[in-house]
């Protein structure tokens, strides 16, 4: 095959190849021998793994910083926090959500008994994205493993350091029976693909993922796809603009715009741009102060790539606060922007901008902010500011994404009890908490009856009675 003929031109591609082969059997013979079935088990797994994040956290720390800029304390509350938080939701709560459903079989049947099992899916890949990249890393194995999986995880090569900190990690705390890390890009990605999982965790771009469904297709492999998109905020008139412009400030220059839920673009009314406009300003310069460059807690761009891509974006004209003066492409630095006067065919509006840059548009209201939504694909998230429940319900009832959010940003995603996914072109299947069990199972009706008295005797043929019945 093809990647055979490449390994003979290339000896180190043949021995990473065999590497990634015997990773693959190796996880897959454990789970075969039953390693990864007993609760207590995965929870002590999960355990260690919330030991290796407290003593790997300057490690981790470290790498966010080297890799996105990230501050400490963002680190802390975006990152590891969140891994933290879900592991002890979900090792408090696993035993109860594995105790099996019992359901009625129905009259017919009786006597019988029915109930719901939560079975183990086997061994399953997990392809991490570069933003978030250990929350978005370690969240999926934490379901992986409570759902009694075994794991190879490929983190992004795109966060170098924290996907060598990872790799650090998960080889210190945890068991290589249980979890093993695979780094790398294309290659060893391309090639992973090509093995048999049972299931394909992806997070990224859709364009990956339309590779990862292709490839898990061949061997009808169920696919999760944690996707992206252009994530829209609708702020009503008559909504209190200083709450909702420290909020939406928040989503978008976290992490300097580089998360997937981050609001895309901003909608309102003329006149409620023009009274929300000096609320942003004053809440950027609240966070960030006037020299952004020198916050403590603001991001850089994770790469010379992205940074062009973005500062691109930017049209200075446009630009009521940030623009490119002040960007430094040596630090990968893009100052906290905000663009008004955008139009819908602006190149802004093409693509997920992922980076700090916000656009604002002119929309009648309520109804065209629905209508500008609804012809595009559906997004990861949609947020809305208003003091009108009818507006709320309008927007929950009339729009779809992955999920809405009333009067906040960001933070819906940090809570372990809802389920975080996408619909459409953001995405599809679930993950948090019980979300993420349900996903790394495979729920197994097991039907039980007694085999006397032989009840069943009734539907056996001749169907004597079926055609008064019928
Ligand atoms: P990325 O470039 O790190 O790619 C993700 C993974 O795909 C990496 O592990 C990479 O090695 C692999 N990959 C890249 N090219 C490949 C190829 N040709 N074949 C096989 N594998 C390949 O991350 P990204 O896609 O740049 O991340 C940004 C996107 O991800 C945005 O669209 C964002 O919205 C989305 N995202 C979604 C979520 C979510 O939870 N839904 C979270 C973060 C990011």
């Amino acid at each position: 095959d093809s990647t055979g003929s490449a390994d003979s031109a290339d000896p180190a591609a043949a021995v990473r190849r065999e590497r990634i082969l015997e990773d693959v059997a190796a996880l897959r013979a454990s789970f075969d021998a039953g390693t990864t079935r007993s609760i207590p088990a995965r929870l002590a797994q999960l355990a260690a793994l919330q030991k290796g994040l407290r003593a790997e956290r300057g490690r981790l720390t470290k790498a966010l910083a080297q890799d996105l800029g990230k501050s400490r304390l963002e680190s802390a509350i975006t990152e590891l926090g969140v891994v933290s938080e879900e592991i002890s939701y979900v090792s408090k709560h696993l035993k109860s959500w594995l105790r099996p459903e019992k359901f009625s079989m129905g009259l017919l049947l009786a006597p019988a008994t029915g109930e719901l099992q939560r079975e183990p899916l086997g061994t399953t890949l997990i392809i991490a994205p570069w933003n978030y990249p250990v929350n978005l890393t370690l969240a999926p194995v934490v379901a992986a493993i409570a759902g009694g999986n075994t794991v190879l995880l490929k983190p992004s090569e795109v966060a170098p350091a924290t996907s060598s900190a990872i790799a650090y990690l998960v080889a210190t705390h945890l068991d290589p029976e249980w979890v093993r890390v695979v780094e790398g890009g294309v290659e060893e990605t391309t090639l992973l693909l090509e093995q048999r999982f049972d299931l394909i965790f992806y997070t990224g771009n859709a364009t990956v993922g339309r590779i990862v469904a292709r490839a898990a297709a061949e061997h009808l492999t169920p696919t999760v796809l944690e996707l992206g998109g252009k994530s829209p905020v609708f702020v009503d008139d008559g909504a209190d603009l200083a709450v909702a412009a420290r909020r939406i400030v928040w989503g978008k220059f976290t992490n300097a715009g580089q998360t997937c839920i981050a609001p895309d673009y901003l909608m309102a009314t003329p006149r409620t741009i023009e009274r929300l406009v000096p609320q942003l300003r004053k809440a950027v310069r609240a966070m960030y102060g006037t020299r952004p460059e020198r916050a403590r807690d603001y991001g850089r761009m994770v790469n010379r790539k992205h940074f062009d891509r973005v500062r691109a974006l930017i049209d200075d004209d446009r630009a009521i606060i940030g623009g490119t003066g002040t960007a430094d492409r040596r630090n990968r630095y893009l100052p906290p922007t905000i663009l008004t006067g955008v139009d819908w065919d602006d190149p802004v509006m093409d693509e997920e901008i992922f980076g700090p840059v916000l656009p604002i548009l002119a929309v009648s209201g309520a109804d065209e902010a629905i209508a500008r939504i609804r012809e595009r694909e559906k997004p990861l998230t949609a947020y809305v500011f208003t003091s009108h429940r009818t507006i709320e319900e309008r927007f929950a009832t009339q729009t779809s994404s992955g999920s809405l959010a009333i009067g906040l940003t960001l933070a819906h995603i940090g809570t372990p009890s809802l389920p975080f996914g996408g619909v459409g072109e953001s995405g599809m299947g679930a993950y948090h908490g019980r979300a993420g069990l349900e996903t790394f199972t495979h729920a197994k009706p097991v039907a039980r009856k007694p085999l006397t008295p032989d009840t069943l005797k009734l539907v056996y043929p001749p169907y004597k009675g079926a055609k008064k019945a019928l």
